[in-house]
């Protein structure tokens, strides 16, 4: 409409999530008429990033290193492993602040119909992790959707052969919500993972 580069630049934003046809040409002109240098910066990190960045060797979640920060900490307690589906999972635990251990990430969840079944959620490399004996607690950070929930039994049955003590995060009641304004299925969660006072 306006250029060919400018068209192909609109064009690519749109990969972005939650960047629709309108968005993007905001963001297109803006970088262009407003910040030519942040402009020349993001894709100059996105080029350094898509090039460089890779699974963690240990946990799947991404990483420029062989092993993570968090792997390769001494000071995390490599005891509790906890399992979530993807790296903004562990950045919402981190930020929580009250979890020190390790983490798995899936990179999905199983899923037979899109054809997401263990191989593809690296569990080979969970299960030998447990096999080698350091982890003691699994703690099962998968989404509270009925494929989370499946793999979540799934990986739980295969660790408790092996004596390693399964527990599932508890979803519920947000903290500061009100419960006639919860779901049904947020409140019979909330109901049946209640803990004892
Ligand atoms: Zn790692």
């Amino acid at each position: 409409m306006l250029s060919p580069l400018i068209d192909q630049l609109i064009a690519d934003l749109r990969l972005l999530p939650g960047v629709g046809p309108k968005t993007a040409q905001r963001m297109a002109l803006h970088l262009l008429e407003r910040n030519r240098r942040g402009g020349e910066r993001l894709a100059k990190s996105l080029a350094l990033a898509c090039e460089q960045v890779k699974r963690c060797e240990c946990c799947r979640t991404l990483t420029e290193q062989d092993r993570c920060a968090i792997c390769s900490s001494a000071k995390r307690d490599s005891s509790l492993l906890c399992v979530v589906e993807t790296p903004m999972d562990v950045l919402a635990i981190e930020q929580s602040g009250t979890f020190f251990g390790k983490f798995f990430v899936l990179l999905g969840r199983l899923s037979p119909i899109d054809g997401i079944g263990p191989k593809e959620l690296g569990l080979d490399t969970l299960f030998n992790r447990l096999h080698a004996g350091e982890v003691t607690e699994l703690i099962m950070a998968t989404n509270p959707t009925l494929e989370g929930e499946a793999t979540a039994h799934y990986i739980a049955e295969r660790a408790k052969p092996l004596g390693v003590k399964v527990s599932r995060i508890a979803h519920g009641v947000p903290i500061g919500g009100e419960l006639e304004y919860i779901d049904g299925g947020t409140l019979a969660h909330a109901l049946s993972s209640r803990k004892e006072l």
